[in-house]
């Protein structure tokens, strides 16, 4: 797949293959492209072959960095094909366990959202936001589905709004407001004259559930190559060949923005940074074959970054910090405006 390849028309099933073979390529990245493989095999409608990836993480003998997000993910799949009872003691195990993530507190939730348990979803985005956003003065933006899912399923039950639902509001930044978006009166009303449009209404409701597996299985994106300043230091220094590519980190850092700043003005969508490392790079050289000196394998490196799913979204959201590691927010760094 190219990376410039518009979301809908992915070939799932031979992303899926293509993202298996790059695991087995790279062990250390192994977790992260076969979650991704999994949920393209959801998209792709093989659900029993994404149940038996998820099995396959989660017997992974070193150990998973996010196991309850798998769990999660895997109880949400085996529900989708009937294995209701096995579904729920997964969910009812990540509940109990209480990650401290908040992408598995949504996936089960919304689990059973979608299949019309309300108030249990209701109860379990509750949970996940007391545990994760209590005295939190910030809500962290991967919390952000948390408090919008939470507010969708409380506007569909009727709730009035408290102060997370508040905060919700707030924090959705599209031209609709998330209480127009959610309105049940809205989606209710529509049911006593016309079915098709309140069936067209929950859908687009629905269409906010799986967000998080959409943005796991989003083509990799266009990347460019990133040098952290010791990174860049060293590898001038062992190949002077590339010092006139990089006559200095503040000059390099000034040129990925101003040439993603120019793709996105031309219209390429999807873009990405990624970091580069003096051993990786080396290693990539060595097996294509060719010399870390030669300038025309940099794009190429930063294309096999992506593919290997190390690629950092561009532009950065609001109120994140900058890509360059300064550790100011993004919009007081490389961001301000030109
Ligand atoms: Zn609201
Ligand atoms: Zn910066």
């Amino acid at each position: 797949m190219r990376p410039d390849t518009p979301a809908e028309n992915v070939d799932h099933p031979a992303e899926a293959a293509r993202l298996e073979r790059t695991a087995g390529l790279y062990p250390e990245d192994a977790e992260a492209l076969l979650l991704q493989a999994a949920a393209h095999l959801e998209l792709s409608g093989d659900r029993p072959a994404a149940t038996k990836l998820y099995d396959r993480l989660l017997s992974s003998p070193d150990g998973l960095e996010n196991a309850y997000l798998v769990r999660a993910l895997k109880a949400s799949n085996l529900w989708e094909h009937g294995h209701e009872a096995e579904a729920r003691a997964i969910i009812d195990g990540v509940r109990v366990a209480s990650p401290r993530d908040p992408a598995p507190w949504v996936i089960v939730a919304e689990a059973l959202e979608s299949h019309d348990e309300l108030e249990a979803a209701q109860e379990t985005f509750t949970e996940g936001a007391r545990l994760l956003l209590t005295d939190v003065a910030e809500p962290p933006y991967s919390t952000h589905p948390l408090l919008f899912g939470r507010h969708r399923v409380r506007r569909m039950l009727g709730a009035t709004h408290d102060d997370w639902d508040l905060l919700a509001d707030t924090l959705h930044s599209s031209p609709v407001s998330l209480d127009e978006l959610h309105d049940p009166k809205r989606v209710w009303s529509l049911g006593s004259n016309n079915p098709a449009e309140l069936e067209a209404e929950i859908s687009r409701l629905r269409a906010e559930l799986g967000t998080y597996r959409e943005a796991l299985s989003r083509p990799f994106p266009v990347a460019v190559l990133h040098w952290p300043a010791d990174e860049l230091a060293e590898l001038v220094a062992s190949y002077p060949a590339l010092a006139a590519e990089y006559p200095s980190h503040e000059e390099h850092l000034a040129t990925i923005e101003g040439a993603l700043r120019e793709l996105a003005a031309s219209g390429t969508a999807n873009l990405g940074i990624v970091t580069g490392t003096v051993p990786s790079y080396e290693a990539f050289a060595a097996s294509e074959g060719a010399s870390p000196g030669d300038v025309e394998l940099l794009p190429q490196y930063a294309t096999t970054l992506a593919a290997r799913g190390r690629a950092v979204e561009w532009p950065p959201q609001r109120g994140t910090s900058c890509w360059c590691g300064s550790g100011r927010a993004y919009e007081g760094c490389h961001g301000t405006a030109v």
